[in-house]
């Protein structure tokens, strides 16, 4: 049953410093960006919170640009606020990291594409969230602030497990930094329909003196291939990294899919990717 709306709080501050000390003063208050995970959340009635900090005003969320320095192989730094839009419009990722500017294509339809943020899609921590493979194959950095200050932490280690994360309740993930990528990028997602669907399986994978893979949709959280990727590296075979592969996913049953066929789809994603990378 729907969450009634009249049992829900809005606070919406004006910065980030405002919306920061609404947090330290009650971590147990909810931030919202674009707010397409949580409405659904809200119309299931699935969500226990009552209280919601909008983060959707704070300009200084928002924008793609290039590193500090300013120099054309520097970091890039994406806003926690950038929608799918943005980054898909955006020139510099369109350049730099092209296989995120095609999983953005694939998050569901216009609409979600004009409010879901990036941040919203890494904070939310499904295992199906479709930018997640690219920014672990990226070797991407999650930008959190508090109150307290600011830390930065890889973004293969930002998940604990199932919807868990390092992000502590008075922490906001302000943007993400992703470094130069040496090699071809590649992205598939597989579902039932090419958008509006939940992911099967999906995988980024980047092509370079050393080669990086990661899938989504096959464990509690995203999964680097590291087994797999590394027999790529050395010039092995794709049938001994599809072998690999198989050591180090052990994707479940659910609604879905079975976890034999995302095993399945994994193997010949990976197939996919090595073929049209060479
Ligand atoms: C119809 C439909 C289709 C969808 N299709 C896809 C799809 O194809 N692929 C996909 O991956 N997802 C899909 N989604 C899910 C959703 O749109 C994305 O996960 C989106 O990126 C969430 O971003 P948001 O800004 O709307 O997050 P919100 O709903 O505002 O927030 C989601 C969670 O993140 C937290 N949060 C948000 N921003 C921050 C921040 N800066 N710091 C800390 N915590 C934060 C919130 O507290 C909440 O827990 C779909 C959703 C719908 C309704």
């Amino acid at each position: 049953m729907p969450t009634p709306v009249s049992a829900l709080s809005l606070q919406r501050p004006r910065t980030l410093t405002a919306a920061l000390a609404m947090l330290a003063d009650d971590p147990t208050l909810t931030p919202i960006a674009g707010c397409t995970d949580v409405f659904v959340n809200l119309h299931f009635g699935t969500l226990e919170n009552r209280r919601f900090v909008d983060l959707w005003g704070l300009d200084e969320l928002r924008g793609i640009r290039a590193g500090a320095s300013g120099a054309s192989r520097a970091s890039i730094r994406i806003g926690a606020l950038a929608t799918y839009t943005d980054i898909i419009r955006s020139p510099l990722v369109q350049r730099r990291v092209p296989m995120l500017v095609a999983a953005a294509r694939e998050v569901g339809g216009a609409q979600i594409q004009n409010r879901g943020t990036l941040g919203g899609n890494i904070a939310n921590a499904s295992p199906a969230g479709d930018t997640l493979p690219v920014l672990a194959a990226a070797g991407a950095r999650v930008v959190l602030r508090s109150a307290k200050g600011e830390r930065t932490v890889p973004f293969n280690g930002f998940y604990t497990g199932y919807r868990t994360s390092v992000r502590q309740p008075a922490e906001l993930i302000t943007a993400v930094e992703i470094p130069p990528i040496e090699g071809r990028q590649w992205w598939r997602k597989v579902g039932t329909r090419r958008a509006q669907a939940i992911s099967k399986v999906m995988m980024a994978g980047v092509r370079g003196r050393t080669v990086r893979v990661a899938i989504g949709s096959v464990a509690p959280t995203v999964v680097q291939a590291t087994a797999a990727a590394e027999v790529l590296t050395k010039g092995g075979s794709i049938a001994d990294a599809q072998t690999a592969l198989r050591s180090e996913i052990t994707p479940i049953d659910d609604i879905r899919s079975t976890g034999e066929y995302r095993l399945r789809v994994a193997e010949n994603l990976l197939a996919a990717f090595w073929r049209e990378t060479k």
